[in-house]
């Protein structure tokens, strides 16, 4: 008897969605869309949505409002927001196989990433359905004996979500759960190429009994949609994700009714492996570190620091297991890397390729587009390695965000260590070494908000939903994810009470 292989299962297409504004599903005002076509195949249209007007965007923010205002979500008892949360992960959980399929199709990544991706997503609603019972002040009783003191945590208000298209459900996940937790009100704009993964979030806290307004998703281009989320003075927060650049923009636009605002942006982080780490597990985590997502990921150990006495010996393991790396169609569940995400990202990656060879970094694998083998129709890149390259390199201090690593020889722990915080980012780093000591004098010291030993990107056993995410210098303002990550979004009030 023969055993066939299960065929590989076709990407999603032919979605249409419409704005979520004060619980109705409606078009843009222009009447004007948008589509997402397949990054693996662009013959294949996933979805078309609306391109929002200005004018749409204050629709959203006044339905937020009005909903904010009217207590319906902030004064409800904590339970119910608790129930909603709680119906939320349930309802991920059980549409998993088809939202994972679906997050595939919008980003391009493989099919075992999307459903990392909606696990997590499902996690962190739960972790703050539980803390949205345990919101609670101080009371301090013991400074004068005739007066109280009362300290209050209060939802901020209205927030404006801007996410970006990387990791799609997970990143807008981290702020809609911890904000719907507090009682605030939401209105979010994803990135135009993911659009398709929020309009499903808005589909599920409304089916979850979110009331209407609570939760508004609005699509459109970032100049327009996202600027006027960013500057209207009914929004009090932002809790934003992106590249430095557009946070940057994102921050003077806050400045207009000196919103709080919570940044989480790029990075080029820093990846230390000594001559004492267990090779072949650094191996398998830096390669994990750089190719998951095709290095479209703001962590990406990018920056790849080898101790030189076993630079050889690792460089050629590495690339022998990259040489084994299976690169095509994200539905294939054998997939380990897929497409980037559009033709501007494509260009991006080949412009730095060519910067790293005009610097004279040594090109050791790849650097070129990847086409055959039913390829032509994507966004393919090669897995590509940089060898040699000195840290000042342009290829070494900006984010590619493609599957291109750079490889940094050393020979100090000193050394790695003023290499890896010679950048303008901070977000995250990792050591491998078997020496304790080594790796928590790195910890201590490397400016960066994650530092991992002995792994990389490790978010489902520790990490993602308990341990506060963010970055250091550029990389960010605030932490997102754990006790912090929900903090961002309370305001605190301090009552002063005269006893008599
Ligand atoms: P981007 O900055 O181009 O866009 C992010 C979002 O901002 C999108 O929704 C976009 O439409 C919107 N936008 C664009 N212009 C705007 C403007 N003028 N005003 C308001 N909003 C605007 O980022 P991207 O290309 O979608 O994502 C990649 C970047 O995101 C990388 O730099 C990456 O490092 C960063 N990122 C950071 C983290 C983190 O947690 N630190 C996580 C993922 C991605």
């Amino acid at each position: 008897m023969t055993t066939e292989a299960a065929p590989t299962p076709s990407a999603v297409s032919g979605k249409e969605y419409q704005l979520l504004i004060n619980g109705e599903w409606v078009p843009a005002s222009s009447g004007e869309t948008l589509e997402r076509r397949y990054p693996a195949n662009t013959d294949v249209l996933v979805a078309t949505f609306p391109s929002a007007t200005v004018e749409d965007t204050d629709k959203a923010i006044a339905a937020a409002r009005a909903a904010f205002d009217s207590g319906s979500w902030a004064k409800a008892p904590a339970r119910q927001r608790a129930d909603v949360l709680r119906k939320v992960a349930q309802t991920i959980r059980d549409e998993m196989q088809d939202l994972a399929r679906l997050l595939a199709s919008e980003v391009g990544k493989p099919v075992s990433e999307a459903g990392m991706e909606v696990t997590l997503t499902a996690d962190v609603f739960e972790y703050y359905a539980g803390l949205a019972m345990n919101i609670k002040g101080q009371a301090i009783s013991n400074i004068v004996d005739d007066a109280l003191g009362l300290i209050l945590k209060e939802p901020v208000g209205v927030v404006g979500i801007i996410t970006p298209w990387n990791f799609p459900m997970l990143l807008a996940t981290w702020k809609i759960a911890p904000a719907l937790a507090t009682g605030c009100t939401i209105v979010i704009k994803p990135a135009t190429y993911t659009p398709c993964t929020t309009f499903e979030l808005g589909r599920i806290i409304t089916e979850a009994g979110a009331p209407k307004g609570v939760f508004n998703v609005i699509t459109g281009s970032g100049k327009i949609v996202g600027d006027r989320l960013a500057s209207s003075i009914d929004v009090d927060k932002i809790a934003f994700t992106g590249s430095t650049e557009v946070g940057q923009s994102v921050m003077r636009a806050a400045a207009s009714n000196v919103k709080k605002i919570s940044l989480e942006l790029g990075g080029k982080s820093p990846n230390i492996v000594f001559a004492d780490a267990n090779l072949q597990s650094a191996v398998i985590g830096s390669l994990f570190g750089i190719y998951l997502n095709a290095g479209q990921v703001c962590q990406a150990g990018s920056r790849l620091l080898v101790e030189e006495s076993v630079h050889d010996q690792f460089v050629e393991m590495f690339s022998n297991f990259v040489g084994g790396m299976k690169i095509g169609d994200p539905m294939d569940p054998a997939t380990r890397m897929g497409p980037v995400v559009s033709d501007e990202q494509l260009n991006t990656v080949e412009t730095y390729v060519k910067a790293g060879q005009d610097e004279k970094a040594s090109l050791i694998l790849g650097g070129n587009r990847k086409t055959g083998d039913g390829l032509d129709k994507g966004y393919f890149f090669e897995p590509t390695i940089f060898d040699k390259v000195d840290n000042r390199m342009k290829i070494a201090q900006e984010e590619i965000f493609g599957p291109v690593l750079t490889i940094i020889p050393f020979s100090t722990p000193q050394e790695a260590l003023k290499i890896a915080n010679e950048s303008m980012y901070g977000l995250a780093a990792a050591v491998w070494t078997q020496d304790i000591d080594k790796a928590l004098k790195f910890a201590k010291n490397i400016r960066a908000g994650t530092v991992w030993i002995n792994s990389y990107h490790t978010a489902g056993a520790l990490g993602v939903p308990v341990m506060p995410f963010g970055g250091y210098k550029q990389s960010g303002i605030g932490r997102e994810l754990g006790l912090e990550g929900m903090e961002m979004f309370m305001e605190t009030k301090s009552i002063a009470i005269k006893l008599n």
